[in-house]
């Protein structure tokens, strides 16, 4: 990114960019969603993080991370111009990432983390992670007690950000 603009511009036209993007992979994910016939899934919904999907009665929030803003293994880099900023501020979203999920688990929610990438390349496979967390949390009928349900948070097995 070259440092064309201010930087006050700048996070605005970032700030752009970010949500089209993301706004892209998420209908990608919610299509998917629905071709695997998963329901009760929301938007907007006010939680920490702000997670992209939520399923209430399942207590499962869903975040498609951009490989870019969070520093995605296979894509995330930094940019040249502007060394320090950049650092900085991927670093703090990492670690806001972190951060988040933690206040989720801590407030009974289970996160299922999905990059952008996958969502582009196998959507169906994201879907398919989504429905197996749902699944599970039927089959365990941890619903009732929730104190002694296993909150757990689940990443891509080959994702090295574990
Ligand atoms: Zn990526």
């Amino acid at each position: 990114v070259a440092d064309v603009f201010g930087r006050a511009k700048r996070s605005r036209v970032m700030a752009a960019i970010r949500s089209v993007g993301n706004r892209t992979t998420e209908r990608a994910l919610a299509a998917a969603f629905r071709r695997l016939g998963l329901k009760g899934w929301r938007r907007h919904v006010s939680l920490p993080g702000k997670p992209d999907f939520v399923f209430l009665k399942a207590r499962l929030a869903v975040f498609v991370d951009g490989c870019f803003w969070h520093g995605c293994p296979k894509h995330g880099h930094w940019p040249k111009t502007n060394r320090r900023y950049w650092r900085r501020k991927l670093r703090r979203n990492a670690e806001r990432d972190r951060a988040m999920t933690r206040e989720l688990v801590r407030r009974g929610w289970r996160v299922v983390r999905v990059w952008e990438h996958d969502v582009k390349r196998m959507p169906a496979v994201c879907a398919a992670k989504v429905a197996k967390a749902l699944f599970r949390d039927k089959l365990s009928g941890s619903r009732a007690s929730r104190s002694s349900s296993p909150v757990s948070v689940q990443r891509e097995a080959a994702s090295p950000r574990d």
